[in-house]
């Protein structure tokens, strides 16, 4: 039998907007393109991809950010616009998170990382499986059960 899993609430900067996801995250990750780099105006972004059907808007009303129409839809909160998750068009099954929100930092481990080639000189991950530009679709499945194992000896965390 698995552990019962806590459910992880991320919370904005401001707190008025909440987000819960209710099972272990399927994969966390960087991404180190330019994109990501100015979304989050940092070194590059953090994710963690859950199940859609485990995420839940808790409180607040997201609202569209970032770059509209290049076929990731971005939500942020209405009022101190933290950069709160991400979904993919043509993938419902998928929602990136940004683990940031999370009050356990230890989502934000990011188990791949993705787009090295626009990499900042000096920034480094911790992350096991490294790409120059994304895996494809058909190494997510291995990719996630590699994550999924990793939990399993590493106490349910990254
Ligand atoms: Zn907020
Ligand atoms: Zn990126």
């Amino acid at each position: 039998m698995a552990r019962e899993f806590d459910p992880l609430v991320g919370i904005c900067r401001c707190g008025r907007t909440r987000f819960q996801v209710s099972a272990p995250p399927l994969i966390t990750a960087a991404c180190h393109c330019r994109g990501c780099q100015r979304m989050s105006a940092s070194a590059f972004s953090l994710t963690a991809m859950v199940a859609a059907t485990t995420f839940r808007v808790l409180e607040g009303e997201p609202v569209p950010a970032g770059v509209q129409g290049n076929g990731l839809a971005h939500f942020c909160c209405p009022h101190c616009k933290s950069w709160m998750f991400t979904r993919i068009d043509g993938v419902p099954e998928f929602v990136n998170v940004r683990p940031a929100m999370i009050d356990d930092p230890a989502w934000c481990v990011p188990f791949m990382e993705t787009m090295t080639a626009e990499r900042l000189s000096w920034a480094r991950t911790p992350a096991r499986h490294s790409y120059e530009r994304f895996p494809s679709m058909e190494d997510l499945p291995g990719l996630m059960q590699a994550f999924s194992d990793h939990l399993a000896v590493n106490g349910g965390v990254p």
